[in-house]
């Protein structure tokens, strides 16, 4: 080969610094995950491939990120419209893209104005801020307090472990945010007690619709009502975290939906750009405080990632994806539910909405939730635990009927090879 001055744009994967190895990987990337031992490269629908060439169904989807599969031709056509036409000139101007995905996110929901930034814990912290100055502005609070669930999952921020009700995420963090308390999820009593305690100081009552991260562990909905009538009755902010579970994933487009209420702010993320950074935080405009100056992000509402959400958005819509979410759900939950039959030993229960749907492990069982999925990887099928005992079932809301029988035969076979 003759050398040339100028990089060559064909150049191949061997003229790149390539990382050959996991241990060379991890020589240079910070040990901030227990990875599986499988490095993916290539994926098209709900499939992906590894290095060594071997096909794995996805249902871990980039964690409930990846609404539309990989390679989807409508998100491979946004992508490339908006990158060849602007990516990003930050939030000083009037962006067409950003303006068009608010508007399609408020026409579709219970909030009338959006914020957005990259990612789900940026949009917590974006809403933990909003009620703040909702305490000290509306409510004349100078020590606000926000209540969050136990077993809650908010985002990695300082602000957002401390939402989040879970000790080993806030374990040699300390000091954490002041101003959060806990309460048991799903537990009324524990809340009007904990209302009653904070009586004067309470801004907002924040929580997931259902708990992901958590254990898979929906909200009940007489549970939620009560909490609408609280917040009403005291001026409190109820904030639902639809990071997870908004998007369709639920088998409606949010997972309020499922309750039969309305949050006064819900943040959304994960499924929103179907797998490209964004983060987004809405509300009614009852609260739509902030001004210029209280609230930013250099990258937040970029043309390049609101052009692709705004076409995840579409699709789902096109496609009939919600519709699709609640029948592969139930296909799923039902396909499981025959497997728990079938391994009482080991499986407790299934519960979940829509897509989003938790093998739940008995504790008197050997076999963790990790354990699966690393049997699961073996047998060609991705999953990811929520919680030591819980396995996730978060696969792309395009998933197909057949996809689901296949996911539901190869657990069977990891359990009956579990022994
Ligand atoms: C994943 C998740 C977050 C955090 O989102 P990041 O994009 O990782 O910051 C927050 N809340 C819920 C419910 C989540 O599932």
């Amino acid at each position: 080969m003759t050398a040339t001055l100028l990089p060559s744009v064909q150049s191949t994967p061997e003229s790149m610094p390539v990382v050959d190895s996991s241990s060379e990987f991890d020589r240079y990337v910070m040990d901030t995950y227990a990875r599986f031992p499988i490095a993916l490269e290539r994926g098209e629908g709900c499939k992906v491939w590894d290095t060594n060439g071997k096909e794995y169904l996805d249902f871990v989807a980039g964690i409930a990120t990846c609404t539309l599969g990989h390679a989807h031709p409508a998100m491979i056509k946004a992508v490339t419209e908006q990158i060849q036409k602007l990516h990003h000139v930050s939030n000083l101007y009037y962006l067409a893209p950003q303006g068009d995905l608010a508007k399609w996110l408020v026409q579709n929901s219970c909030a009338d104005k959006a914020f957005f930034c990259n990612s789900g814990a940026e949009a917590n912290e974006a809403a933990i801020k909003l009620a703040r100055k909702y305490a000290h502005t509306k409510l004349g609070i100078d020590d606000p307090m926000i209540l969050t669930a136990n077993a809650s999952f908010h985002g990695r921020t300082l602000a957002t472990i401390t939402a989040t009700g879970q000790p080993k995420y806030q374990k040699n963090f300390t000091p954490l945010v002041s101003g959060f308390d806990y309460v048991p999820y799903n537990d009324i009593a524990a809340l009007e007690t904990a209302v009653a305690k904070y009586k004067g100081r309470l801004c907002a009552i924040m929580l997931e619709p259902l708990q992901g991260e958590g254990g898979v562990r929906p909200g009940d909905r007489s549970y939620f009502q009560r909490i609408r009538e609280i917040c009403d009755e005291h001026k409190i902010l109820l904030i639902l975290d639809e990071v997870q579970v908004g998007m369709g994933r639920s088998g409606k487009l949010w997972g309020y939906e499922n309750l039969g209420i309305q949050p006064d702010v819900f943040t959304s993320a994960k499924g929103l750009g179907g797998g490209i950074p964004i983060g987004a935080m809405l509300c009614k405009s009852s609260c739509d405080i902030f001004v210029p100056g209280d609230h930013a992000s250099t990258f937040g509402g970029n043309p390049f990632a609101c052009h692709v959400a705004l076409s995840v958005c579409q699709t789902i819509v096109d496609d009939n994806l919600i519709a699709n979410a609640r029948e592969r759900g139930q296909q799923l939950k039902n396909g499981l539910e025959a497997i728990a039959q079938k391994y009482p030993d080991h499986i407790e229960t299934v519960r979940g909405w829509g897509l989003i749907v938790g093998l739940v492990i008995k504790e008197s069982s050997t076999l963790t939730a990790r354990d699966i999925v690393q049997g699961g990887i073996e047998q060609g099928l991705l999953l990811v635990p929520a919680g030591v005992k819980v396995v996730r079932f978060v696969p792309p809301l395009i998933v197909t009927a057949a996809e689901i029988d296949q996911a539901i035969a190869t657990i069977d076979k990891t359990l009956a090879s579990a022994k």
